[in-house]
């Protein structure tokens, strides 16, 4: 939960308050009462100390130092702190695992890579793509630590591709006891199908083995189409292109569609200045000042729909697919996001498209639509069934509430699954029976954090207490 807090710094000045401080045999941890934000800046927390451990050992010995700290002692990591939920956020230990981000293991047989759980998936890219490998799918931005996008379940759009998490065929934690635990789909798959999309709340997970492709170019084609026609046959055009997603303004009836297939064509980039143009004064720095107007005279709104859209470019370029699948973000915003069955998104848009008409506050950022295969993660949002997803964004600053709440219960309609990584106001009450496996997640909780030193504000609303058995 968000605390006020007077002096507050990012990720990346946590990481370098640590660089600095010298490091001796045990892992030092700073004590400092500053506080720590998100990206989004909608939540925030003041950490008792701060760690950055180097490796699984040294992970180990912190654990224990917050198990000896009695019933009130906590551990946590943040990532890149790009989750717009509180379930990064303690008052507790919050360990940085910015250093553990080596290529462990390389099987170029099986296309199998080991990591350490703390590298940031752009760094992640480029070394695979050195290896001639890459992750089959990936989301529309490349901060995040490995850790932290498995743990949320973050996913990108394809009709016949899961979430990050279904790439991962082992791991490693460390336990809220203090055990390091492999798990793999021979070794505990029970455990691995939990620890898929694991919220953090069942161990530190210090390495990873992904399941890798070859290497692939993708060919880009974005394209302007009337929103009632994407619509009209939605499975038809999530099938259409191996990547199909599509943005919509509210107010306007026009969207912009993205459609990124795999290519055996050599690379042709958008050009330095196309890319300059669309990327960072299009989608940025533009986009930016377009919102500061529609935040401050509400009533320009419609019109900056229009010049939204308006924007939109079309435009068609082949290249790695690391590179195709994400942009820099730097206009901040929050965000819902939530996953339904495929065949009912037209309908579940349909309501969205309703509601936004009758808001007093508009939205001044487009809704995002996606898809992406069923997976067997205990509690992946894509949990046994193929998604469609609609995420709803606001410009940091402009009133988001009655928006997200009005969605919200538009998605409770159809059944809808909230991103773990992204605001929502479901608890354990209205969760469980979203997730056939809740019970089993649960159990394997208990066994991995039986005192609940993972365990936060977020964690107790949405997975309830631990059930020691
Ligand atoms: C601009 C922007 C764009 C985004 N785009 C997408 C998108 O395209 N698709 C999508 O699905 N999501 C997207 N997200 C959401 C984002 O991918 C998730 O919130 C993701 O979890 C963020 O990763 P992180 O490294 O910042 O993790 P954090 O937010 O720092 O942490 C997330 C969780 O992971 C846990 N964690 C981190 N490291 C470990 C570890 N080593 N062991 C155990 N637990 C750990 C944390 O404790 C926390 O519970 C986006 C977010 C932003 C801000």
């Amino acid at each position: 939960m968000a605390q006020p807090v007077r002096a507050s710094q990012s990720t990346d000045q946590i990481s370098a308050l640590l660089e600095r401080t010298p490091r001796p045999g045990h892992v030092p941890v700073i004590t400092t009462r500053r506080a720590v934000r998100n990206w989004a800046r909608n939540e925030a927390c003041v950490p008792s100390g701060f760690a950055r451990p180097e490796t699984t050992g040294q992970v180990v010995s912190l654990v224990d130092d917050a198990r000896r700290a009695g019933p009130d002692g906590r551990i946590k990591v943040i990532g890149a702190g790009h989750s717009f939920t509180p379930i990064a956020m303690t008052n507790g230990t919050l360990l940085d695992l910015g250093s553990m981000d080596k290529v462990l293991d390389v099987d170029r047989g099986a296309g199998r890579v080991t990591v350490q759980a703390g590298i940031r998936l752009r760094e992640l890219n480029d070394r695979l793509a050195a290896l001639g490998l890459a992750l089959p799918n990936l989301g529309d931005i490349n901060v995040q630590s490995l850790a932290g996008a498995i743990s949320t379940a973050t996913h990108g759009t394809g009709v016949h591709l899961g979430n990050i998490g279904t790439a991962v065929v082992a791991m490693e934690m460390v336990t809220g006891t203090g055990e390091v635990i492999r798990c793999s789909e021979t070794e505990r798959p029970d455990l691995l199908r939990a620890a898929r999309a694991g919220l953090g709340a069942l161990g530190i997970i210090t390495e990873v083995t992904l399941q890798c492709v070859a290497s692939f170019n993708l060919h880009a084609h974005e394209t302007i189409e009337p929103l009632d026609d994407v619509l009209a046959d939605f499975e038809g055009f999530a099938a259409s292109a191996d990547h199909a997603e599509l943005y919509w303004m509210p107010g306007s009836r026009r969207c912009q569609v993205k459609r990124n297939s795999v290519t055996d064509e050599p690379r042709r980039p958008q050009g330095r200045l196309g890319y300059v143009r669309d990327k960072w004064l299009g989608e940025n720095l533009g986009f930016g000042a377009i919102c500061r107007v529609g935040r401050r005279f509400p009533s320009l709104a419609p019109k900056v729909a229009r010049l939204v859209m308006s924007a939109a470019a079309e435009r068609e370029f082949i290249d790695r697919s690391d590179k195709v699948f994400s942009s820099p973000r730097h206009v901040r915003f929050v965000e819902m996001e939530y996953g339904v069955p495929i065949a009912d998104l037209a309908a579940a848009l349909g309501e969205v498209r309703e509601l936004t008409g009758r808001l007093a506050f508009p939205p001044l950022f487009p809704i995002e639509v996606r898809v992406s295969a069923g997976d067997d993660a205990m509690l992946s949002t894509g949990y046994g069934r193929t998604s469609a997803w609609i995420a709803v964004h606001q410009y940091r600053g402009a009133p988001h509430e009655a928006y997200f709440h009005a969605v919200e219960e538009v998605m409770d309609r159809y059944g809808g699954r909230p991103h773990w990584g992204k605001m929502h106001y479901q608890t354990e009450a209205t969760l469980a029976p979203r997730y056939p496996e809740w019970e089993a997640f649960a159990a394997v909780r208990a066994e991995m954090d039986p005192d609940g030193i993972f365990s936060n504000q977020y964690l107790d609303r949405v997975l309830g207490p631990i059930h020691s058995s």
